[in-house]
């Protein structure tokens, strides 16, 4: 007689989905950040708080694209005499005679007479006179002023992370300050009897602390000024102490004491002061996720304290909370879809992360690999990975072959990883 396989689940009904989380969690938070001006070599990683108005059109005058020659095309089936020059920042006369041209290199001013610029490869050189091979057309070669902006166009809108691009188009405007959001306070600690910081002496039965270097790491940003409140006991009192402490901060981290052991007091304490929004996600790693308030408009991560989940959460959650917070809409981009390479186990019921390694195969294709031991506690296969494969909910595993989703590590805002 054949047996019907026994389908396993990992579902819990009391868990609710990561996209419900992630929206419960954005109808709870609201941060109404302040404005400062920086100096724009001080805003990477800095919010804009208001549009920024062009106040120049760049390039601000014709410019030529090339190093050549800059003609009247009407001319330019005769040889023509080489009559000046114009050079990237010393300009040369507007006039150009009929039947001569000028000399010019890229970035130079294209005098007013002059409407194409013929590469100096489409030329060839004979004393003072040239004889252009290719014949150009009207504008060749020639960048309009305002071609990239122009004078009294909205360069920047508000809510824009600013980047390397964003400082560059700026400094390009002569614009040499730009109002940014202030800061976003985070207090960040973890809970533990057991934790010992890094550069102490281990006592029996004691670990080192990884969460706080790990989330740190992960939220390292200009706009963050992050409050390392260190490590708290496992007691209702100490935690009492530490959020006490953290009474400034607009955002409350912790890792730790979120499951449901004897020495979990986050909860506890939680529920006597303030309150708990919502308790497991129907994800793994990272299930016991606490969020809710300790004080009113502050809102509290308590991420899980195993090292693994609380850098998966903290990207899946902390970081769109910030962003969220910071006005910034960025999501993630969507993930790849790549061939795995193995075979993956998995119960439905949940959505999981397994990390893994993409790399190009012999044949010249992107395949996708897990790090194998994939216990939320082991952190050397963090370190050796560069991407998450996520199965589904519904998802029973997947086989050697079959196209996975893919998150690269660059996906997230969040290069330390
Ligand atoms: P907990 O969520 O407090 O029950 O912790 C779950 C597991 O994570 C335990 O094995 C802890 O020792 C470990 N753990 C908790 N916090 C940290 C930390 N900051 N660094 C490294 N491991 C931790
Ligand atoms: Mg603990």
């Amino acid at each position: 007689m054949i047996q019907t396989p026994r389908i396993q689940s990992d579902a819990d009904p009391a868990a609710i989905t990561i996209e419900e989380a992630r929206s419960r969690i954005e109808n709870a938070i609201r941060f109404t950040p302040g404005i400062e001006s920086v100096a724009i070599e001080h805003a990477i990683g800095r919010v804009s708080a208001s549009d920024v108005i062009s106040p120049m059109s760049v390039p601000p005058f014709r410019a030529s694209a090339m190093d050549g020659y800059a003609v009247r095309t009407s001319d330019c089936s005769s040889p023509l005499k080489l009559a000046g020059q114009s050079l990237a920042g010393h300009p040369g006369p507007d006039e150009i005679e009929p039947l001569s041209c000028q000399r010019i290199t890229t970035g130079a001013r294209v005098p007013d007479e002059a409407d194409a610029v013929v590469q100096q490869e489409n030329v060839s050189i004979d004393g003072a006179f040239i004889t252009i091979t290719q014949l150009p057309t009207k504008g060749l070669h020639i960048r309009l002023p305002g071609s990239d902006s122009q004078l009294g166009s909205r360069l920047m809108t508000s809510n824009t992370r600013v980047g390397a691009a964003q400082i560059a188009l700026l400094a390009a405007h002569g614009i040499t300050r730009i109002d940014v959001k202030t800061q976003l306070t985070i207090a960040l600690f973890s809970t533990g009897d057991e934790l010992s910081t890094p550069g102490q002496k281990l006592a029996p039965g004691e670990i080192f602390d990884a969460n706080r270097p790990l989330i740190k790491a992960l939220l390292a940003s200009n706009s963050i000024n992050l409050v390392d409140l260190g490590i708290c006991a496992d007691s209702p009192s100490d935690l009492q102490g530490i959020f006490a402490r953290a009474s400034d901060a607009d955002l409350v981290i912790s890792s730790g004491g979120v499951s449901v052991g004897d020495a979990d007091h986050v909860r506890t304490v939680l529920e006597a002061h303030g309150h708990i929004d919502l308790w497991k996600i129907a994800m793994k790693p990272g299930r016991p996720l606490t969020f809710g308030f300790y004080r009113e408009g502050q809102p509290y991560f308590g991420l899980p304290g195993n090292p693994v989940s609380a850098a998966i959460t903290c990207l899946l959650f902390v970081q769109p909370a910030i962003n969220y917070l910071l006005g910034i809409s960025e999501t993630l981009p969507p993930p790849l879809q790549l061939q795995l390479d193995g075979i993956l186990t998995k119960n439905p019921g949940r959505v999981e992360y397994q990390r893994a390694v993409m790399a190009i195969n012999d044949k010249g294709h992107w395949q996708v690999g897990t790090t194998g031991l994939q216990d939320s506690h082991v952190l050397s296969s963090l370190h050796r990975a560069n991407c998450l494969i996520e199965l589904p909910i519904e998802s029973n595993g997947a086989q050697d072959g079959d196209i996975v989703s893919v998150y690269p590590f660059t996906h997230f805002n969040a290069s330390q990883l």
